[in-house]
């Protein structure tokens, strides 16, 4: 029960991996906030979690869009009003792509940047200097191996995955001194609605399920990785189970090879 107590925001909270954060920490009688757009889902999600933790007010739900920048501090003067404290943020909502870059509207990649890379970014900001001012907490980013790999269909995903990777391994740089954990989750197929949810070249969604998310790690497998790994402390946890994660090493050990095995894979 390493978060007993603990008090845990989490974006992306209605669905897939950050559902199941969500109920594994309640289960840990964490304190959560669970954000995301559509309110509804999260009411059920909390739901869920004050069952599961057996007390009926450790789940708040506070709808956000992280794109909405100007909200993000008020929401979490929220947060602090409410529990005292931020431990653990975990920036986990994201949005993918299915669409080749030549088909791809300028507006599709402005959006998977508002939402993958500057949402987790205004939000890290306002929680920081509560950190800092304490001088304990965790910050959690939910990049993907396409953080780590370019692949076909998901251009601007891929360029936000690996820009997210960046900024969280630059950020640990300058606050692990200052008793400020940072770690980057790196997912390889997780069976969420990912897909379902990812943007097509104009901007509207994918629709459909796709074999590699639908034959990922159980969100809940995911997410008792992901728990471990946080609770070690670890700077990098990879999530997966499916040969999509030989990528991380194979990128480091032979670049060539994995280029020319992602220009295969259709
Ligand atoms: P889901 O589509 O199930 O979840 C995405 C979550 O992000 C939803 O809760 C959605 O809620 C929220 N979200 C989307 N846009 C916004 C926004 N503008 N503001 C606030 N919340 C938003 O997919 P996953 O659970 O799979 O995805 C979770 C994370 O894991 C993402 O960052 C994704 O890129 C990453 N990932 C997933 C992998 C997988 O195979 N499933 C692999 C690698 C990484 P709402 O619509 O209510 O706003």
């Amino acid at each position: 029960m390493m978060f007993q107590n603990q008090v845990i925001w989490i974006t992306g909270a209605s669905s897939g991996i950050g559902e199941a954060l969500a109920v594994a920490f309640a289960r840990e009688g964490a304190r959560l906030v669970l954000s995301a757009r559509r309110e509804e889902e999260l009411k059920r999600v909390a739901d869920e979690c004050n069952r599961q933790s057996n007390a009926a007010d450790h789940a708040m739900v506070l709808p956000l869009d992280v794109t909405q920048t100007d909200t993000l501090a008020p929401a979490t003067d929220q947060v602090l009003e409410r529990f005292g404290r931020i431990d653990l943020l975990i920036n986990n909502a994201g949005i993918s792509q299915r669409s080749l870059c030549k088909d791809t509207d300028l507006s599709v990649y402005q959006k998977l940047m508002d939402v993958d890379v500057m949402g987790q970014i205004a939000l890290t900001k306002t929680v920081l200097p509560h950190m800092l001012e304490h001088g304990s907490g965790h910050i959690a980013v939910t990049s993907s191996v396409a953080g780590k790999v370019g692949v076909r269909l998901r251009t601007g995903y891929c360029a936000a995955k690996h820009a997210v990777m960046g900024f969280f391994d630059a950020l640990r740089a300058e606050v692990e001194d200052e008793g400020i954990e940072v770690s980057t989750i790196v997912p390889g197929f997780v069976s969420t609605p990912v897909a379902e949810n990812s943007l097509t070249g104009d901007g509207t969604p994918f629709g459909e399920a796709d074999a590699d998310n639908a034959g990922g790690m159980a969100p809940d497998k995911a997410a008792e990785v992901i728990l471990a790994g946080l609770g070690k402390g670890k700077r990098e946890i990879p999530v997966g189970e499916g040969k999509e994660m030989m990528a991380l090493w194979l990128k480091r050990l032979s670049p060539e090879l994995t280029f020319r095995m992602t220009k295969n894979r259709k």
